[in-house]
């Protein structure tokens, strides 16, 4: 049964409806529910006049594609009409309105995702979802070659849910039809490849499912740039913190400016990753003078991720942690108070007194940093 206060005023409104996908496979995991998405056999129409009846907030999401948001004590729940495909063709669906709950389910990629579960909290389990929970097997629902055609796409969410529910060895049948329709993966938007990537190594334990992707040939065909498990391997099993981009930087291989303008990660995203990709000059050793140097420069988390690339130092990650960042004490206004003129001069003189505050680890005070500019302008 999923208990959640909210979902019960939906249900008043809804009673025919059900708990679909992935709200059912962590119920029945006993993990964490992240979204609460619906089925109901009735029309969006008619689920927005029983919501509206009901006095619920209701928003037409995608009313072409069945979906009806209900907002309700702050939270969002998708009713989605059942659905059946009519036309796939690899990447878009023609779908039609259903009331029946097996072809709805006859449509979702797999077993463990294609269970609902009703208001009484009995489990409607078509094709042995729950079992194969269970048991840690991900498999696709029919047969894994057609459904691979239907949508490319399931190629990459086959890695994402192996990644997080899999126990042993892969369903046979996927991996061949992976292995012979991996091409496919060529096909879809570069948004949806990294958006896939950030799931799978969102998962607890991805190692497993990036080496199947090697192994299948799917790896190299998202990641053509390259790619470096080991390093991964060697991040996680310095315990990490479980941090997407952490992850990602330490997988992916080759320029990041190339690889970050063909999968369009963001601007935020792609400065993250560069900024990881330095070697990390600071080691457990950097005395406190160090420390404040490299400070000055960088923010502590900056520096403390690039030190997970490296090596797991509790220690050093404190002093980041917890080290004030210096402040360059001299501004080109406090040099025009000393009756330099303005111009590019200034500027100069700024950034030689900035070297030598840093390498006097970052120690000297404002009095001492103007001293040091008059000395410069005198010299
Ligand atoms: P997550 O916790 O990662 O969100 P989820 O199961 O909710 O897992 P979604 O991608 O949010 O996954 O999709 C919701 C449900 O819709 C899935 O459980 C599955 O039943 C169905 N689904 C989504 N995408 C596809 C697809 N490409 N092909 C078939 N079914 C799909
Ligand atoms: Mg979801």
């Amino acid at each position: 049964m999923i208990k959640v206060p909210a979902l019960d005023i939906l249900w008043a409104a809804l009673p025919e409806a059900r708990v679909v996908g992935g709200a059912v496979r962590d119920t029945l995991a006993g993990k964490p529910l992240s979204d609460i998405d619906l089925a109901s056999p009735l029309s969006p129409d008619d689920v927005m006049a029983r919501l509206t009846t009901a006095r619920l907030k209701s928003i037409p999401t995608g009313l072409a594609h069945g979906t009806v948001t209900a907002l309700i004590e702050g939270q969002h729940f998708e009713i989605t009409t059942l659905r059946r495909d009519i036309e796939t063709d690899g990447r878009h669906a023609v779908v039609a309105f259903t009331d029946d709950w097996q072809e709805d389910a006859a449509r979702r990629d797999f077993t463990i995702n294609a269970m609902s579960m009703d208001r009484a909290g009995t489990l409607y389990d078509y094709f042995g979802g729950a079992a194969d929970l269970q048991a840690g097997v991900v498999r696709f629902v029919g047969d894994a070659k057609t459904r691979i055609a239907e949508d490319y796409l399931r190629i990459l969410r086959f890695f994402r849910f192996f990644a997080r529910y899999a126990v042993g060895a892969p369903d046979a049948a996927a991996v061949a039809a992976i292995e012979e329709l991996r091409d496919g993966v060529l096909l879809l938007s570069a948004e949806r490849v990294w958006s896939e990537i950030k799931r799978i190594l969102a998962a607890h334990s991805p190692l497993a499912a990036l080496q199947l992707m090697q192994t299948t040939g799917v790896l190299e065909r998202v990641l053509p740039e390259g790619f470096d498990i080991p390093r991964l391997a060697a991040l996680i099993g310095r315990d990490a913190p479980v941090d997407v981009l952490l992850r990602a930087a330490a997988l992916l291989n080759g320029d990041i400016e190339t690889i970050a303008a063909r999968l369009k990660l963001s601007n935020e995203e792609a400065e993250i990753l560069q900024s990881w990709q330095i070697p990390n000059a600071l080691p457990p050793t950097a005395s406190d003078a160090d420390l404040r140097r490299a400070l000055a420069d960088t923010e502590a988390p900056t520096l403390i991720a690039r030190s997970w690339m490296s090596g797991n130092w509790p220690e050093l990650r404190t002093r980041l942690a917890t080290t004030p960042r210096p402040v360059f004490p001299l501004q080109g206004r406090d040099l025009t108070r000393l009756g330099i003129p303005q111009g590019p001069r200034i500027g100069k003189i700024l950034a030689a007194v900035r070297r030598w505050w840093l390498d006097g680890g970052c120690a000297a005070s404002h009095e001492d940093c103007r001293a040091q500019a008059l000395l410069i302008v005198v010299k």
